[in-house]
C-alpha cells in the first residue's frame, strides 16, 4: 500500500508531510476482527510513516464518530490510547490500571471505555470520550495530550520539521549552521536565500530550496559519500519552474548554482565584464559579497551595447568573491569571482 513497488502509493517526504493512507480492506495477520486505521509513532522508518484509515472510516462517517483519523493523528503525534496499552485487552483486571499513557490529565482506566459513560475502571470516572479511547462519543483532547503532541513538532522533536517546513518558505533567508549527521536528511527552505555554513556528513542528505540563491560559504562543505542538492526553485503550490542542481562528490566549496551568468576575465584584475545569456534587459543590479556574507559593492548598471555589464574591480582586495546579478526582469544569478 505505502510503495509504488507493491501497487500502492508511495509517500511524500514523511519529514515534510503527514502521509494519509485511505485503503479498504485492511488486514493484519496478528489481528482479529476490523481494523479501521493505524498509525507509525515518531521515530519509525520513513518510508511507511504516516496513517492509514479505511475508507469506510474516513471522513465524517462511521464509527468512533467520524474520528478514526483524529485517534490515528494521536498516535502519530505519539498519544497511547488512554488506558494505556495494558496487558489486559479488552477488558482486563486490575493490573491494566498500572499502565499510564504518560498523560497526567487523562484518569487511569484499564481497558477501552467504548463509550460507557460514568464507567470507573481504577478508582476515578473513565474519560472515554476522549479521542483516544474507542466509542462513538469521541470529542476532546486534555491539555496534557496537546502539549505531548507539540512537543513532538517542537524544534529538536522528531517531526519538528513537519511544523516548520511550510513555514520556512515564509522565512526570507536562512543561515545553516548546523552539520548534518550520518544517516539523516536535512531539508530547508527559504523563500529569498539560504546561506549554509555546515557540513554535510558521509551518508548523509540535504536538499536546500531557495528562490533566489542557496549561497555555500567557505565553511561549507559536503563530505564525499554525502548528497547535497542546491534547487533553485520558486515556492508557489506548484512549485519548481526553475531548478538547478549540484551534486557532491568531493569536497565541495562553494559553487555557482544558477546558469545564464557568464563573468570574464575570470580570475580578473581591472576589468570585469558580466553577461547574462537572456539579454531581455536594461538595467541590472550587482553585488558582490566577501565569503563572510559581508556586501562590498552594489550598484545599478546599465548595459552597454554588447550587453555587457562593465565593472571596475581593481580597488577590490585579492581572493574570492561571490558575485549577485538580479536583472530588471528580477531574474537572479550568482557566482563565484576571483579577485587577483
Ligand atoms: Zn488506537
Amino acid at each position: 500500500m505505502k510503495s509504488s513497488s507493491t501497487g500502492g502509493v508511495d509517500p511524500w517526504d514523511t519529514s515534510r508531510y503527514l502521509n494519509i493512507w485511505i485503503t479498504s480492506n485492511l488486514w493484519k495477520p496478528y489481528l482479529i476482527g476490523n481494523i479501521l486505521g493505524y498509525a507509525q509513532f515518531p521515530g519509525g522508518d520513513p518510508n511507511t510513516d504516516g496513517i492509514v484509515v479505511d475508507y469506510k472510516y474516513f471522513g465524517k462517517t462511521g464509527l468512533q464518530n467520524g474520528r478514526i483519523g483524529t485517534h490515528e493523528i494521536g498516535h502519530y503525534l505519539n498519544l497511547r490510547h488512554t488506558w494505556g496499552d495494558g496487558p489486559n485487552l479488552p477488558n482486563g483486571g486490575s493490573n491494566g490500571c498500572n499502565h499510564d499513557d504518560f498523560v497526567s490529565d487523562t484518569p487511569n482506566s484499564d481497558s477501552p471505555g467504548n463509550c460507557n459513560i460514568g464507567r470507573q475502571t481504577c478508582g476515578s470516572v473513565d474519560m472515554v470520550d476522549n479521542y483516544m479511547d474507542y466509542g462513538n462519543c469521541s470529542s476532546l483532547f486534555t491539555k496534557g495530550q496537546k502539549s505531548r503532541m507539540r512537543t513532538i513538532l517542537s524544534p529538536g522533536g522528531p517531526r519538528e520539521d513537519l511544523a516548520v517546513a511550510e513555514c520556512h518558505w515564509c522565512l526570507d533567508n536562512i543561515n545553516v549552521t548546523q552539520s548534518v549527521s550520518m544517516g539523516t536528511t536535512n531539508t530547508k527552505q527559504a523563500r529569498i536565500a539560504i546561506t549554509a555554513s555546515n557540513s554535510i556528513a558521509l551518508g548523509s542528505q540535504a536538499i536546500y530550496h531557495a528562490e533566489q540563491e542557496v549561497l555555500l560559504t567557505a565553511n561549507f562543505e559536503a563530505l564525499k559519500g554525502s548528497v547535497f542538492r542546491a534547487h533553485i526553485d520558486w515556492c508557489s503550490a506548484t512549485y519548481v519552474s526553475k531548478t538547478s542542481e549540484t551534486q557532491s562528490g568531493d569536497t565541495i566549496g562553494v559553487n555557482s548554482l544558477n546558469t545564464g551568468l557568464q563573468i570574464y576575465p575570470n580570475p580578473t584584475e581591472n576589468t570585469l565584464n558580466i553577461k547574462l545569456r537572456n539579454q531581455n534587459f536594461n538595467n541590472a543590479t550587482v553585488q558582490i559579497y566577501n565569503l563572510n556574507g559581508a556586501t562590498v559593492y552594489s550598484n545599478t548598471i546599465t548595459k552597454d551595447n554588447r550587453n555587457r555589464l562593465k565593472l571596475n574591480v581593481s580597488n577590490f582586495q585579492s581572493g574570492m568573491y561571490i558575485i549577485k546579478v538580479i536583472n530588471d526582469n528580477g531574474e537572479v544569478f550568482t557566482d563565484k569571482m576571483i579577485k587577483e
